[in-house]
């Protein structure tokens, strides 16, 4: 019998190549569309503070458990199976926070920075590359990890912790690493 944190583990390892195919190749590769991911996903590009709506986020998450708990089970037994399941699932709700977090916060420490840089090349320094949002695992080992240069976002498109508050240019801190891209809106008189 599998030990529970390893079937854990395994199913938070199972989203995580989820998390990358899903994105990559629903979200990215035009011989799959249409698809049930890549509208959202496009739309997500396109607007950068759009995320799906919670329902369709929650009705997957349940259908991914449902759909992995009974063969899990069936396979190593109850308590591991469950445990598989809640991994797999846990792993997805800490990916949806993570994503949405990155795109609306500052971020915390050395991984918040990291998941910025890697995961906003991919919004606007080239979209084929950097697939994995919550670790580059995946990138590695199907070869599409790249080290983000100066990430030039759009005016409209940028993230509010990007700007100043006051003055709506880049935030000194992220000078060097980011610069803004077209025409900011007339300040109010
Ligand atoms: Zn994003
Ligand atoms: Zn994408």
């Amino acid at each position: 019998m599998i030990a529970i944190p390893v079937a854990f583990f395994l199913g938070a390892l199972t989203w995580s190549l989820l998390e990358y195919c899903i994105h990559r190749w629903l979200g990215h590769d035009a011989r799959l569309r249409p698809n049930f991911f890549e509208e959202e996903h496009t739309r997500h590009h396109a607007h950068g503070d759009y995320f799906a709506p919670a329902w369709k986020k929650g009705s997957a998450a349940v259908l991914a458990f449902a759909a992995t708990l009974v063969p899990a089970v069936l396979l190593v037994g109850v308590a591991p199976g469950l445990a598989y399941a809640a991994g797999l699932a846990g792993f997805y709700l800490f990916y949806e926070v993570v994503h949405r977090r990155a795109h609306t916060h500052a971020g915390f420490g050395a991984y918040g920075r990291w998941v910025r840089r890697h995961h906003f090349w991919h919004h606007f320094g080239d979209p084929r590359v950097n697939h994995g949002v919550t670790s580059p695992l995946w990138d590695i080992a199907f070869g599409t990890l790249r080290k983000p240069g100066v990430i030039v976002v759009p005016v409209k498109l940028a993230m509010p912790w990007l700007l100043d508050e006051a003055t709506g240019d880049l935030r000194e801190e992220f000078a060097g690493q980011y610069r803004l891209r077209g025409r900011r809106p007339a300040a109010e008189a």
